[in-house]
């Protein structure tokens, strides 16, 4: 049979896409070699924000006895916490089954190669045609010299989210989101956990500035995360009693086991572009139109597979956009404007350019700053680290970037999405009436801080900045 779409892959990217393309009415295939809901959630946001969850209570409970409340040491029942994480997943996972299966999609649980325009050939042996085809074959961790999946001693995040064990010590090596929100749910869990990072700062492909990920660092140091940035981790060896890693200079470090976090890279190979004409780049993304169109007429590519930050949302918002494509829409996206949240003790949220950037860009910016010990309602929590930044132009006041450091800030982000998007202005924030006491107020005060008249910090950081 033809169909209008075919997505080869069933991630965020994929399964969105062909969702909307089958509310749309086009005749719609979705191929999934492994299982729906793509790296996303089976083995990424969805396992580690459950375990985060969990482990969360494990620091809530230590929290609650400055509160006055107190309660014995919490008994960690490892098997059960990986089957309820699980549990997580497969209810997600079975949903977008569901979804997909009532929009009208036909999902093939095969894996599906290019075989020439229009033309996709399954594993059986089956060849699907299609008028259009999207790529959404996501990504797969880089590997490193000197560490390899295949040695017992090394994990991948995947591995790490199966939750076998808790090492006494684990070594992290790469200070970039997945490794730093898996450091937070290892040390919550016990262990004694050290983060390597080759270059001079940890965060470094996120756009934040020094100020947030000082506070992180700090914050990371309190829990007993050891953080070695400017350090090269070259190797292992094992020794009696656990493997240590060999660090440039000759220094080692004794752990149980090394978790290997240092990126993602586009899974492009062996999807049959050569037969199509479709470009990579040099680090192996798909090369993209404005439409999302590659360099072979008819053929798409989404998500983890294309320029941009690799993150769930970005996927699943290409994938929606493309399929309005089909159907007349035009496609406006603003990577700049894609929120991230980032999922460590405590978290870090961020929309729009850093202050960093925007001066990089040439623009002169207002900045104000509310710290969480200045609201009730954090106070409240038990919950006074961190502080909400906002930057905005001097001569409109429109919104050019938010970040939060504190409690909740990944949930905190989307009204500074909104104001981003939409170049909303300090002013629309401060206007609009935020219930007390709450978190939100935050931004509100950042907001007002930044034109010098916050109501519950004197407002000394509010400054002209060239
Ligand atoms: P994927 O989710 O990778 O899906 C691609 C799918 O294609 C896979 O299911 C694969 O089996 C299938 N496939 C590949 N090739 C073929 C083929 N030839 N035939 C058939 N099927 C094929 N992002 C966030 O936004 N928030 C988070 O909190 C977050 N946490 C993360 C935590 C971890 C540990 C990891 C690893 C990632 C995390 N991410 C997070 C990133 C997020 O998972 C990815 O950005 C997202 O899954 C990308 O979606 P995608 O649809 O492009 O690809």
């Amino acid at each position: 049979m033809g169909y209008d779409v075919a997505i080869i892959g069933g991630g965020p990217g994929g399964y969105a896409c062909a969702i909307r393309c089958g509310q749309i009415g086009l005749a719609t295939a979705l191929i999934e070699e492994e299982r729906l809901g793509g790296v996303c959630l089976n083995w990424g946001c969805i396992p580690t924000k459950s375990l985060y969850a969990a482990t969360k209570l494990l620091a809530g409970a230590e929290r609650a006895a400055q509160m006055g409340i107190s309660f014995s040491k919490p008994e960690i029942d490892l098997k059960q916490i990986a089957e309820w994480k699980d549990g997580v997943v497969s209810q997600l996972t079975d949903g977008v089954g569901t979804v997909l299966e009532k929009n009208g999609v036909e999902v093939v649980h095969e894996r599906g190669k290019l075989a020439g325009s229009g033309r996709i050939d399954l594993s059986s042996g089956r060849t699907i045609e299609a008028d259009r085809v999207v790529l959404a074959a996501g990504s797969r961790p880089i590997e490193i010299p000197g560490f390899s999946f295949g040695d017992e001693a090394v994990w991948s995040s995947t591995d790490a989210l199966a939750l076998r064990e808790i090492p006494d010590r684990l070594a992290v090596i790469g200070g970039g989101v997945i490794g730093l929100e898996l450091a937070t749910i290892y040390r919550r869990l016990g262990s004694a956990v050290s983060v390597i990072e080759l270059l001079p700062e940890i965060l470094s492909i996120v756009d934040l500035d020094r100020r947030t990920v000082a506070t992180l660092k700090r914050s990371l140091k309190a829990i007993g995360v050891e953080v070695r940035t400017g350090t090269k981790a070259e190797g292992f060896e094992t020794v009696d009693d656990g493997v240590d890693v060999l660090l440039e200079g000759g220094s080692r470090l004794a752990v149980d086991r090394i978790l290997l976090a240092v990126g993602r890279r586009p899974k492009s190979e062996d999807l049959g572009l050569e037969t199509v004409g479709v470009e990579t780049d040099d680090r192996g993304f798909i090369r993209i139109d404005d439409r999302l169109e590659t360099t072979a007429e008819g053929i798409f590519a989404i998500g983890d597979l294309v320029p941009g930050p690799m993150l769930a949302h970005k996927a699943s918002t290409e994938g929606i956009a493309l399929a309005d494509s089909f159907d007349g829409a035009a496609i406006d996206l603003d990577h700049d404007g894609i929120p991230q949240a980032i999922f460590t003790d405590p978290e870090i949220a961020s929309a729009g350019v850093s202050e960093h950037r925007a001066k990089e860009d040439g623009r002169s910016v207002l900045v104000g700053r509310f710290p969480y010990a200045a609201l009730g309602k954090a106070l409240g929590m038990s919950e006074p680290d961190g502080f909400f930044q906002v930057v905005a132009g001097e001569d409109d006041h429109r919104i050019l970037g938010v970040q939060i450091i504190g409690a909740e800030a990944s949930d905190l982000i989307s009204e500074a999405a909104v104001a981003v998007r939409h170049g909303l202005s300090l002013e629309d924030v401060i206007e609009t009436v935020h219930p007390h006491p709450t978190l939100p107020e935050g931004l509100k005060e950042a907001c007002e801080n930044a034109l010098g008249r916050a109501i519950h910090v004197v407002n000394r950081s509010a400054r002209k900045e060239a």
